[in-house]
């Protein structure tokens, strides 16, 4: 047997969406486990709503994944690389003209004179009889004089593909035997519009059937246009491919994941600050699984264990908190420096949007890593860890200064206290445990709760009231930034007790 040929087929009529990066993903990972050919097609048809910065999204969205395509083209409006190209359909017009012609002759096809009026009026009538719409078959068997007589107008035809009367079944690869009755198919359909653009059905078959695809890997909701395409690979004399069909991934209520309900396009969360390794490891594990424990993948180990008897049927939950908690656990692999490229970019933008005074260096992030390397769910949420570091002047909100369970005067005296400890012992040296102990000794010697007030503390000094363990914070402020803080926070109550 040959090594199998597959391919991720993405119209660039929208961003990168989650659906094709994993699709795409698992025709990569079956390519490389096998040792066959991926290919990117782009199916750009749809002239009106096809773009280049769509394709620009996908193309660099894939790349960004890492995932790599041995046959296809490598960047947006760029060249193609293989055997087979080229490798965009609105390049290949004349191989569906061709395959047309070839159709028409052997009557497998034939001219549908058809207005928009017609079809509309039977679509109607069947809406009335409480039937399936389905075309009626006025164009079907017309002699030459009647089609002569129909093409009146000068309007050209659509071609229409003969649907025969049977049974279509075949072996799909994850879902295992299926068989539609032909019946159900709506009748004899349009390979091409009466203004020549072929369409996807037939444009499809013919690429793949030219290509020498071996397997489509494809997603569910293609399901019920197979039987077409396996009608269509008959037609055009070429063997059927093996089909499998991947589940769906499903919102948390189970409904198909859509834009409405879940983020869909790969571009937000690479902007959230996911990593390329965990958003692969989580999308490998929608909807297949390794049939072992084994959770923290990277690209290569999937490969080397990838196979579809291990893709499962029933829709694959979208589920963001693990995709979260995957991301932190890749973060946390990461060696130091490469963490501190990938954050940098991150801690810009906020400098940009004005959230911080400047970007810190890449040095001054390092030495920040054990304090925030295991509290990062994504790269994005490293401005509400450490970003209180290059605020020029923070002023802490009196409404948070107060915590829970204290009210504004005690959290005045508790900041005032506090002070002073922190000048005291800071004066020598300002160590994280050396702070934690006077702090704690203060805190039982007047009653109060330890945590209400570190809570005053925290939110004096950086602002929030989540951040990496207090005393390493204020080890990262340093002494006299501390104290400065303090004092405004102290100047804060007063003013607003006043
Ligand atoms: N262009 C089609 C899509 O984006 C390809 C479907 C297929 O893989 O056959 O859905």
């Amino acid at each position: 047997m040959n090594p199998p040929r597959v391919r991720i087929a993405p119209s660039p009529t929208g961003p990168l969406h989650i659906g094709t990066a994993r699709t795409a993903l698992f025709n990569a990972l079956y390519a490389r486990h096998t040792g066959g050919t991926f290919l990117l097609r782009l199916e750009d048809t749809d002239v009106a709503r096809s773009t280049v910065a769509f394709e620009a999204d996908i193309l660099e969205g894939l790349h960004w994944l890492g995932i790599t395509w041995d046959e296809g083209p490598d960047a947006a409006g760029g060249e193609d690389n293989g055997p087979y190209g080229p490798y965009r359909q609105m390049q290949r017009l004349d191989r569906y003209a061709a395959a047309v012609a070839g159709l028409l002759e052997r009557d497998l096809a034939y001219p549908c004179f058809c207005s928009a009026e017609e079809l509309d009026a039977d679509r109607k009538a069947q809406e009335a009889a409480h039937l399936p719409p389905k075309y009626v078959g006025r164009c079907a068997t017309l002699t030459a004089d009647e089609r002569a007589a129909r093409a009146t107008g000068g309007r050209p035809p659509a071609i229409r593909f003969r649907v025969p009367a049977e049974v279509v079944a075949f072996d799909d690869a994850v879902r295992g035997r299926v068989e539609i009755d032909t019946s159900n198919l709506g009748g004899d359909f349009v390979i091409v519009r009466g203004d020549g653009t072929p369409l996807y059905h037939f444009t499809v078959v013919v690429d793949d059937a030219a290509m020498e695809i071996s397997h489509v890997i494809r997603g569910e909701d293609h399901l019920s246009n197979t039987p077409k395409h396996i009608l269509l690979f008959r037609a055009l004399g070429h063997p059927e491919p093996v089909f499998a069909h991947l589940p769906l991934i499903l919102n948390p209520d189970r409904t198909k994941m859509s834009k409405r309900k879940s983020q869909t396009a790969i571009s937000d969360y690479i902007a959230q600050g996911f990593i390329r390794e965990a958003l692969v490891n989580y999308l490998a594990l929608l909807g297949w699984s390794t049939g072992s424990e084994e959770e923290i993948l990277s690209f290569d180990e999937i490969a080397a264990r990838f196979d579809l008897d291990h893709v499962q049927k029933g829709g694959a939950v979208f589920d963001r908190e693990r995709l979260e908690w995957m991301n932190g656990q890749w973060i946390r692999r990461l060696a130091d420096d490469d963490l501190v490229t990938r954050l940098l970019p991150f801690l810009e933008a906020d400098h940009i949007a004005g959230r911080i005074d400047r970007t810190p260096t890449a040095d001054e992030v390092q030495v920040l890593l054990p304090m925030i390397r295991e509290r990062l769910p994504t790269l994005g949420a490293v401005g509400d860890l450490i970003g209180f570091l290059w605020i020029d002047r923070l002023v802490a909100d009196p409404a948070v200064l107060v915590p829970k369970r204290w009210d504004p005067a005690t959290t005045l005296a508790g900041l005032i206290a506090a002070r002073a400890v922190i000048a005291d012992t800071g004066a020598v040296s300002f160590e994280a445990d050396e702070l934690e102990p006077p702090l704690r000794e203060l805190a039982e010697a007047r009653g109060w709760k330890a945590g209400d007030l570190f809570m005053a503390i925290r939110v004096a000094v950086t602002g929030r009231t989540a951040t990496p363990p207090l005393f390493d914070t204020l080890v990262a402020l340093g002494r006299e930034r501390t104290l400065a803080r303090l004092d405004a926070a102290i100047a804060t109550l007063e003013g607003a007790s006043r």
